[in-house]
């Protein structure tokens, strides 16, 4: 089999926050890795560490926030060693590069990222002239060609108006806009159709899918929704407190899940296609506080397979089959089997 040509490799990821006294884990140890040109899509409850991992990607955790261990690494096309991202300092001029040319973010809630008192053609225009050295003549017409690709109507009046003149979706265009407007190499995308209706959802996606797929773009996509993972990924990274608890292809997750989390993941969301009479299912519990100790699997207190063992020990990764892993006590050798 061919070696996979990754754009983005992720190690044992750590990110911590201090909260007073306390030291919250959020991010727990957390490898993946993205494929040049693919979708990722990490999926998990709110509270899980979904956001925390890519804002450490980008060197964009609140204040109280830094990166504990692991290494993040940038391998962009033709250059013959990575960037270490995670040795970076979150002001650095190197980091400050890479924000938005070579990586860009769509944030969930647009107007934490639109200036209200400016143009959207303006914010779009500022973007591209703070990385490319072309002038505004050729930065304009980059900009009318990117509209017409996001399919935003009378893209000449668009220029002009304020974020406030525009609905939800076409804020989320916008942001697209502003994310795609220096054709970067990885698009981190956070969230961003949780606020929108299912209608505008399913357009948002398909132009995520549409940008990828004519730029070639490597997507990393946050959701919590397993219906939104069907229709857009290709591989997936099913997060729960901090860590990973499987992840494979889009296809080994969705036919063939094996952790607990997904299986009640995937029950209690609704999914493009599933049978209308099935009832969804909800997980029993509540995800716990984030700084809460554990001495074994932390899905343990929500989990209808736990036994004794799961309270006592942590899990570490089983493979399962060629890029489809899983961290459960039920798959390590010597334990009982799931089914
Ligand atoms: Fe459930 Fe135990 Fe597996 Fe954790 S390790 S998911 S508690 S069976």
């Amino acid at each position: 089999m061919a070696e996979k040509d990754y754009i983005l490799k992720v190690d044992d990821l750590k990110t911590e926050f201090k909260v007073g006294k306390r030291v919250v884990h959020a991010v727990n140890g957390v490898s993946f890795n993205v494929e040049r040109g693919k979708i990722l899509c990490i999926v998990g409850e709110s509270g899980c560490g979904k956001s925390q991992t890519v804002h450490s990607i980008l060197q964009l955790l609140a204040e109280n926030g830094y990166i504990a261990g692991g290494s993040v690494e940038y391998f962009k096309k033709g250059a013959n060693k990575p960037q270490v991202l995670s040795s970076y300092s979150r002001n650095s001029k190197k980091i400050r590069a890479i924000r938005g040319k070579e990586i860009a973010m769509i944030f969930q809630d647009p107007m934490s990222t639109l200036n209200p008192v400016y143009t959207v053609g303006r914010q779009i225009m500022e973007m591209l002239l703070k990385h490319e050295r072309i002038s505004k003549k050729e930065a304009k017409a980059r900009i009318m060609q990117l509209l017409n690709d996001l399919e935003i109507p009378t893209p000449e009046v668009r220029y002009d108006q304020y974020p406030h003149e525009f609905s939800g979706g076409m804020k989320q265009r916008i942001m697209v806009a502003i994310a795609m407007i220096c054709n970067p190499d990885i698009l981190i995308a956070d969230e961003p159709t949780t606020a929108l209706d299912v209608t505008i959802q399913a357009q948002i996606l398909d132009l995520i899918r549409k940008m990828q797929q004519e730029h070639g773009t490597s997507v990393i996509f946050i959701t919590h929704n397993m219906g939104v993972v069907a229709e857009i990924a290709d591989d997936v990274a099913v997060m729960y407190m901090g860590r990973i608890v499987e992840q494979g292809t889009v296809k080994q997750v969705f036919t063939n899940p094996q952790h607990p989390y997904t299986k009640a993941l995937m029950r209690s969301v609704p999914v493009m296609g599933m049978d209308k009479a099935r009832a969804l299912d909800t997980i029993e519990g509540t995800t716990p506080d984030a700084s809460t100790v554990f001495h074994g699997c932390e899905f343990a207190d929500r989990c209808t397979y736990a036994t004794e063992a799961c309270f006592n020990r942590f899990p570490i990764d089983t493979i399962i089959e060629d890029g489809h892993r899983v961290r459960c006590l039920l798959f390590e050798e010597g334990e009982q089997n799931a089914e």
